[in-house]
């Protein structure tokens, strides 16, 4: 080899060298770039879950929150299977105050003494508190509308005129309201006929909630009219409707509600089983309304820590529900579910969508600065 062959070589060499470098430059960088998340994207996104019941003074739900960079709206209900509400408010005043990056939480209120004339100022009053104490929301419950009864023993509906001065001072301090009235669509259809198994297994556990089977209760359509009713008497609240706003069962029901209410959004909570049932039937209808209401859609999932949950198994569940939601939002992998028969497809959602419904639609909605 001469002397000119030997720095031709190498002056071959750089340029190949060069050239590689170069490629392994643009392949990182066009990944960079990419659309969409992947699985490994998971821990590094910020995420907010809009819907959690922290109801154990305990720090394993914030542990593993801050693992996951999820920061959480924990939820007080006036449900009787949870501590009571006042039980509920200082858990969350505790918790948010140790932890106020992570956690922030929503204050709700008692029926009791409904009757009595001073229930509406004291409920006001109860509520200015809360919100003083850095409380982000108010939730009302299914209780009013499908339990809760008056002295005479009528069901108390989310219209009724008693509830407007709660929901006049609410809307005045743009409070935001979160809602959840009614229950799935299934719970008024025969067990066959539900699209989910965990309703299917629900409602046959529990035949006293299974409104197929209480015809003298008030219909679905009665539900959703009420709630419908309130927001039009009602123009300026800022509504969340829980749970998908109980429309879970069609993504034509829901777009037609947000297309009605523009303000109103909706969370996720408890109900991706729904959502997934109608993806394995038509991919492409369900990807398009979350791409079409990106802004008004928010990541929820309803996990519950109570105070019978061992911590350790507790993290690992809400870890695993919250990756199981990642694959199903993010890629297009397949999997099962077991809510839903078949095989469920990834919705494959573009990042930007994934960043406002993950995170800045809940910062929005619950002004969080
Ligand atoms: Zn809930």
């Amino acid at each position: 080899m001469n002397k000119f062959t030997a720095s031709l070589n190498s002056i071959l060499l750089l340029i190949i060298a060069t050239t590689l470098i170069s490629c392994s430059h643009s392949k990182a960088g066009k990944d960079e770039m990419s659309d969409h998340y992947t699985m490994s994207d998971f821990a590094s996104v910020k995420k907010f879950d809009t819907h959690v019941h922290a109801n154990k003074q305990a720090t394993a739900f914030i542990e593993q929150a801050q693992a996951d960079n999820f920061e959480l709206l924990t939820i007080n209900v006036d449900y009787p299977d949870f501590p009571p509400i006042d039980e509920q408010q200082a858990i969350a005043l505790s918790l948010t105050q140790a932890y106020p990056k992570t956690l922030y939480f929503a204050a709700t209120f008692s029926m009791l003494n409904w009757d009595n004339p001073s229930w509406a100022s004291a409920v006001q009053k109860r509520l200015d508190k809360a919100l003083a104490n850095g409380a982000k929301a108010v939730k009302v419950w299914k209780n009013i509308g499908m339990s809760f009864r008056d002295s005479e023993q009528q069901l108390v509906m989310i219209d009724d005129a008693g509830l407007d001065p709660i929901f006049n001072h609410l809307s005045q301090l743009h409070v935001p309201v979160i809602g959840h009235q009614g229950e799935p669509h299934n719970c008024w259809l025969p067990i066959e006929q539900m699209s989910v198994n965990n309703d299917k297994q629900y409602f046959a556990a529990h035949p006293q909630y299974h409104m197929y089977l209480h015809p003298e209760m008030p219909s679905y359509e009665a539900q959703m009219l009420a709630r419908n009713n309130m927001l039009d008497k009602h123009p300026k609240m800022r509504f969340i409707g829980a749970h998908l706003a109980s429309l879970e069962w069609s993504v034509d029901a829901m777009s037609e509600f947000l297309q009605r209410y523009p303000d109103a959004t909706i969370d996720l909570a408890a109900r991706m089983g729904q959502v997934q049932a109608q993806s394995v039937n038509d991919l492409n209808k369900v990807r398009a309304f979350f791409i079409t209401y990106q802004d008004r859609i928010l990541y929820a999932t309803d996990l519950t820590h109570s105070s019978e949950a061992a911590d350790q198994e507790f993290k690992n569940s809400v870890h695993q529900k919250w990756l199981e939601d990642w694959r199903y939002l993010n890629t297009d992998s397949e999997f099962t579910v077991p809510e839903v028969d078949g095989i469920v497809t990834g919705l494959k959602l573009p990042k930007e969508v994934i960043d406002k419904i993950y995170y800045h639609n809940a910062r929005r909605v619950f002004s969080i600065n």
